[in-house]
Order: structure tokens, then sequence, then C-alpha cells
């Protein structure tokens, strides 16, 4: 049998063997053709050729966010959460997760209740633990377009129905115009109630919501970032502050104004320059046909990164998580020197 460090003959065998987090995905976004499927088949009914390729069918984030509607309308019943649960998870260790926080949209799926829903998510995320060894927790995320007083009667339902999986909440779909000042309050109660806080912030929305997000949320982590580099001053306070970014390369090619990842001012690149701590995640693979291991190989390809690098980012991952302390100080060390010989056997 040859030696790990014998059969490390490139690039991609050295990201599929790096030891990753996924920390910004979508349940109903990691679904892809065939769980769609699937879910449908549950229900009796047959995806037809049109169905399947309407859900590939956008060119920005309102396009995306219709195709992550009709995902979300065939996911009716707990039993649909965890076999989509199920397939997530395991597309994940497939493609080098080891550990994932998991985003779902509560206020989707109308007609099924938020505990429902949660519970066939925990039975999924139980079967893919003792299938695939993938360790994952949960973020239900608030729609900002149904804005602030539904988000604390969101917040109040998390909380009531909350599980050792619940590590936090988070802010998506439409960014304008729905800045995030007027979640404040929300933000505050979560961290008072000892959540995790993240936001999606400057994917399309100006620097400002990234300022805000910072600043007003309380956020340590923000969901995406992009047009953080926009604001140079608001680019070096994040770094001094260790703000972490949890990007997404493939999703600037459908949502974004930056569309070429080999672009010298792509807003990655140029917050990996400013020093910013960049975590790299896949957002919805099943709808961008996308893997972990194949956003980490688009990085490294079309802006050059070492392998140094590229441990570097899976590390960040890993410190930017909000697994429980010991056991991250733990896994922080293992992960290193894990890192270390895996940089060490591609350089040589
Ligand atoms: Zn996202």
């Amino acid at each position: 049998m040859e030696r790990k460090g014998a059969v490390l003959t490139g690039l991609p065998a050295f990201i599929a063997a790096l030891p990753k987090v996924e920390l910004h995905l979508h349940l109903e976004g990691a679904v892809d053709a065939a769980t769609f499927a699937r879910l449908l088949a549950r229900h009796g009914e047959r995806a037809s050729e049109d169905a399947v390729a309407a859900l590939f069918d956008f060119s920005d984030l309102g396009e995306f966010l219709a195709a992550y509607g009709r995902v979300c309308g065939a996911m009716r019943d707990a039993e649909d959460f965890e076999l989509a649960t199920l397939e997530a998870l395991r597309r994940c260790a497939a493609g080098g997760a080891r550990y994932v926080e998991l985003f779902f949209s509560s206020h989707a799926h109308a007609g099924l209740s938020y505990v429902d829903m949660l519970a066939g998510i925990e039975a999924g995320a139980d079967a893919a633990a003792a299938e695939c060894g993938v360790e994952t927790r949960l973020i239900p995320a608030h729609s900002r377009e149904l804005g602030p007083e539904r988000g604390l009667v969101f917040l109040e339902e998390v909380l009531t129905h909350r599980t050792a999986r619940i590590a936090g909440i988070g802010l998506d779909y439409q960014e304008r115009p729905h800045p995030p000042a007027p979640f404040a309050e929300m933000y505050r109660r979560a961290r008072a109630a000892g959540l995790g806080v993240t936001a999606h912030a400057g994917e399309d929305g100006p620097a400002d919501y990234v300022r805000d997000t910072v600043v007003l949320l309380g956020c340590r982590r923000v969901d995406h970032g992009y047009h953080i580099v926009d604001d140079p001053d608001l680019m070096a306070g994040c770094r001094d502050a260790g703000i972490d970014f949890t990007v997404c390369p493939t999703t600037t090619t459908h949502t974004t104004v930056w569309r070429d990842l080999a672009a010298p001012d792509h807003a990655i690149r140029r917050m990996i320059a400013a020093g910013l701590n960049v975590v790299v995640n896949t957002d919805d693979p099943g709808l961008f046909r996308t893997d972990l291991n194949r956003e980490y190989e688009l990085l490294a390809r079309h802006m050059s990164l070492s392998p140094q690098a590229l441990g570097q980012i899976a590390l960040n991952g890993l410190r930017a998580s909000w697994m429980a302390p010991e056991r991250k100080s733990r896994q922080l060390s293992a992960w290193s020197a894990e890192i270390e010989t895996l940089v060490a056997a591609a350089g040589a």
C-alpha cells in the first residue's frame, strides 16, 4: 500500500485530503437534480425536463431565489427534510467537509411546522454522522424580505425549540432594499441568548450593509461580504478586528458583479490580499452544481493560491466555526499538524 504522502500527486489530491469545514451552505440550495426528482417522486409526481432545467436557469440573485423557491416547494414533510439533509451531507463528506453548519429557510415551506422541519433535519444529520462521520450543526435563517417583526417571531420559535445542534441564526434573501439595521433588536436578543450570529451582506448590497452587519448586528462572521472591497477603511477595520467572511467562489459568478474568478479585481482575490479571514464554501452546491473540493480548486487555479495558503484558509474555517470552544481548540491542534504534513508533502 502506498504511503499517504506518495499519493499527493497534484492539486486536486492535496485539496481533497485537506481537512475542511463548510460554514455557508443552504439545505435547500444543496438539493441537486437527482434529489429534487426523488422529493417529487415521494409525493407521486414526476420531475419534468422543464422543471429540472428551471432549477438551473438564473442570471442574478432574484432569478436564483426563484429557482431556490421551486426546491423549497418540493420539500413538504419531515421525511423530505430527512432525505434532503442526508443526501446533502453525503455530498459534503464526499467533497471533503468534516464539519458543516447548515442553513435552512424555515419560512419557505408552507404547511410544514418548524418542529417537523427540524425533526427531519436532525434525523438526516444523525444518519449522516453515522454513515460518513460528518458533524453537523444548524443555522435557521430568517428571510430579510419578511422584515424585523417576523424576525422576532422567528427567533422566539428557534429559542423555544432549541436543540444541541442549533448553533446560531442567519439572515438572507434579497439584500436590497432590506438593510441590516432594522434587525438589530433581533440580533441583540439572539446574542443575549447565547446563539451565534451571522448574516448575508455585501453580495449585491453595498459596503455599508457589511459595516452595519458587523457594527449594528454584532456579527463577527459575515456571509459573502464582497462589496467590502469598495471601502478600504472598512476592510482595514475588519482585518484588525478579525472578522470572518464565508465566501463562495461559484456564487460570485452567478449573483454578483464579479463574474470572472480570474479577473485581477475579483472581490475574493482582493479580500485575501487585504488579509481578511476568508473561509471557502459552496453556498448552494445543488443549484450551482459544485462541491467543496471544487470551490477550493477554483480559488487555487484562478487566484494562484499556494498549498500553504489553501491550508491556512481551511484552518480559518475551523477557527470561524461555532464548534464548542474546548473541542475547537483540540481540533485546531490536530488539523494544524495534519495540514502541515500535507503542505510539506505537496511541496516535496
Ligand atoms: Zn448564502
